[in-house]
Formats: structure tokens, sequence, C-alpha cells
């Protein structure tokens, strides 16, 4: 699809047709898995539409990298090996010894991990904030030295929520750039860089693969003179994804929307359901009225997503049964795929930071709410939560 169209287009369609015209030799109508690691040269230097060596550049990776440019309204899209891999190079392109990060004190835990025991030791320092309080985040800004202002909005799993609008107003005040992981969301529910951010981090693992069948991060930039240092880093670094990880990627990210809507319907179902049962003590989700988040979440989001926590009666205890007795929902770690996913966060996702400021409630239990029919998933929560 050409960019002036794109640009016009609305989500689905860009979803499905940018970054990639139908082949000019085959009219292949889908990006061909391009298996090869170099490109024959016509004469020394005669590259064939830039292509050199495959991790500089691979089509089919162009074409996925196309198309999340195109869904998060960005100026350049990049694909990486992991979600991870995606955040250690951009934090080597824009950070360098000395300089400071203000991180969510919920972060996601790989992504604490990474500050705390990796960058930490190369002389990035951190701070962690709660996203939801603004003024928290501004106190730990530190002027001079903070180059990032990193959020995720919701986060993981008491599903906060950050005001993307004024998290990036007082980032440009102090001349950091404000970084959003987007994966809770996705691009179909919330595009930051509209509000103001000035990266969209996602793994891509979660939501825009979405059939749990591969690994992968992504960025997308708006500035053009960042956008070349992150391509710049992405080569030099090298922790991109093979090109059959990104036709997967890609084939995932083309049905985004049908399927978020479904995510977001089932969710929904089964926030109703439990909302309503004896054994439940609270349910946690940013469409609730009486979650703290829901205003802004409101006005960003599009709808609420379709990640649920709810805490139970009976502690822990009751909390290890539920998971256990689950049959639809499939006891396990990651999220965003088509099916639904049951984990226990003490013990399982957040397990490493128990007995830390940021250890999750025992009876706290996270669902990833998948596409199966609404009234089977909410069936075997009834079964599960017993009587
Ligand atoms: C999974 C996840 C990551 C890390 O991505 P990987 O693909 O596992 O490396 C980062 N942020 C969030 C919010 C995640 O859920």
């Amino acid at each position: 699809m050409s960019q002036e169209h794109a640009e016009k287009a609305g989500f689905e369609t860009r979803a499905i047709h940018a970054g990639y015209e139908p082949d000019p030799t085959t009219g292949a109508v889908i990006p061909p898995i391009y298996a090869t690691s170099t490109y024959k040269q016509d004469g020394v230097g005669g590259l064939r539409g830039g292509y050199e060596y495959s991790r500089s550049a691979n089509p089919t990776r162009t074409a996925l990298e196309g198309a999340l440019a195109a869904v998060e309204e960005g100026e350049r899209g990049f694909a990486f090996a992991s979600g991870l891999a995606s955040e250690d190079t951009l934090l080597r392109t824009v950070c360098r010894p000395g300089d400071h990060v203000v991180i969510p004190d919920d972060a996601y835990g790989g992504t604490h991990r990474l500050f705390d025991k990796v960058e930490q030791a190369w002389g990035l320092a951190h701070s962690p904030a709660p996203v939801s309080d603004v003024d928290a985040v501004r106190a730990a800004i530190r002027p001079g030295e903070t180059k990032i202002v990193w959020v995720e909005t919701p986060t993981n799993p008491l599903l906060n929520i950050g005001d993307i609008e004024a998290l990036a107003g007082l980032a440009h005040e102090a001349g950091a750039i404000l970084v959003v992981d987007n994966t809770f969301a996705s691009p179909y529910l919330q595009q930051p860089l509209t509000l103001g951010a000035d990266v969209v981090m996602h793994s891509t693992t979660k939501y825009v693969g979405g059939h749990s069948d591969v690994v992968g991060g992504a960025l997308v930039v708006r500035d053009l003179d960042l956008a070349e240092r992150v391509a710049y880093h992405q080569n030099a670094l090298g922790a991109v994804p093979g090109p059959f990880d990104a036709f997967l990627t890609h084939r995932g990210l083309k049905t985004l929307g049908v399927r978020m809507d479904r995510h977001c319907d089932n969710a929904e179902a089964v926030v109703d359901f439990l909302t309503g049962h004896p054994a439940v003590t609270q349910v946690i989700y940013p469409g609730l009225a009486e979650h703290p988040g829901h205003e802004v979440a409101a006005r960003q989001m599009t709808r609420f997503g379709g990640m649920v926590s709810f805490r139970v009666s009976g502690g822990e205890q009751h909390a290890l049964e539920v998971c256990d007795r689950a049959r639809v929902f499939t006891l396990g770690e990651s999220l965003g795929g088509v099916e639904s996913l049951i984990e226990h966060p003490g013990r399982m996702t957040h397990a490493s930071v128990a007995g830390t400021d940021l250890e999750v409630p025992a009876d706290l239990i996270r669902l990833s709410v998948g596409i199966e029919t609404a009234t089977d998933l909410v069936a075997d929560l009834e079964q599960a939560l017993g009587d």
C-alpha cells in the first residue's frame, strides 16, 4: 500500500496492507519468508533495494517494520529478537554511563531486572516511581541526568494507568524523552505517539503476535533523527529476528483488531461474572468506574483490554486452588495469546519481588482473557472458584 494511502487508512487496513506491496515478479500477496543471509550485488555496491546482509535488513522484516510503524502512527518501526532486546538496544542508543532513567515501580519483571542487574553495572542509574502519580514521576527526575521517562500503561499485574500526555509533558520539560511500553494495551487500543510519547516499545510476543508461537520485540519512533540512531544500533548490536519470526509476527498483526475486540468483549464478560461472585473480594480492571485510573484510561484507550486481575477470599491457599482447578484457562505465564491463561503472580511472574515494595497480594490471580467462547470462560471460572 502506498505511503499516502497508508496514512489515511483506518487501523485494520493499515495492519493488513501497510509495509508491503504484492511482489512485482510473482504477485505474492503475502511477504515471502526470505531465508537468506546475503544478497547478490550488481557490481560492487550495486545493492538491489538496499539489501546487503540480513542483520542490516531483510525484506520479510522490512514488511513487518513498515506495518508496525503504520499501526503506531510513527515514522519508523524496528523489529527485534525479543521485547528485552528492543529495550536494551534503545537504552544503548539514548543513554551513556552517568545517565538516569525513571522506571515504573511495578515495571514488568524482566524490564526491572534489565535495569537493576545489567544496565546499572554499565553506569546507567534508575529510580522507580508509580506511573499513576505524575508528581511522584516528576520528583524522581534528576535534572540534567534523566534521559528517559519509561512507563507502562496498563501495568502488570495491578493494571495501574499512567497519563501519557501529562507524562510526555513533564519528560520534555526536563529534556528527557517518554518511552511507553505499549505491550498490555496493544496498538489497537492505544497509540502513545499520538499523545506525545517519543518511542513506543512492544513485546510482540504478546498481543501483536497473538498466538503464543513466537518471541519478538519492537520499537516505533516518531523523530527521524532518533530513528536513524536506533537503526544504526539495531544493526550494530544485531539483536534482530530471523525471517521466520518476522513472518509469524506480521501474520499476527493483521488480525490484531478483531482479536482485541474479542479479548475486550470476553474480559468484560469475565469482569461482570467476577464482580458478582461471593468469593471474589476485588476485581481490578481499568474499565470499572471504581478503578483509580478509569478516567485516564477512558481518555487514552479505545477499550480496556484483555487483562483482568482479582483477589479471592480464603487467602493464598484459595488463590492457588483456583489456579489449579481451572481447565479452559491454562495455568501459565505470558499473556496476549488467543488462549486464556491464569496465573498466581505472587508465586509465578512476580515471585522475584517477594519481600520488596513491589510484592503483590498473595490472594491475587491474574487472567489473560483469550478469545474462546465467553460462556465457556465464565463457566470455567465458576467451577474453579468452587462454592
Ligand atoms: C513480556 C514483556 C516484556 C518483555 O518482552 P519479551 O518478548 O519477553 O522479551 C516487556 N514488557 C512487558 C509489559 C511484557 O509483558
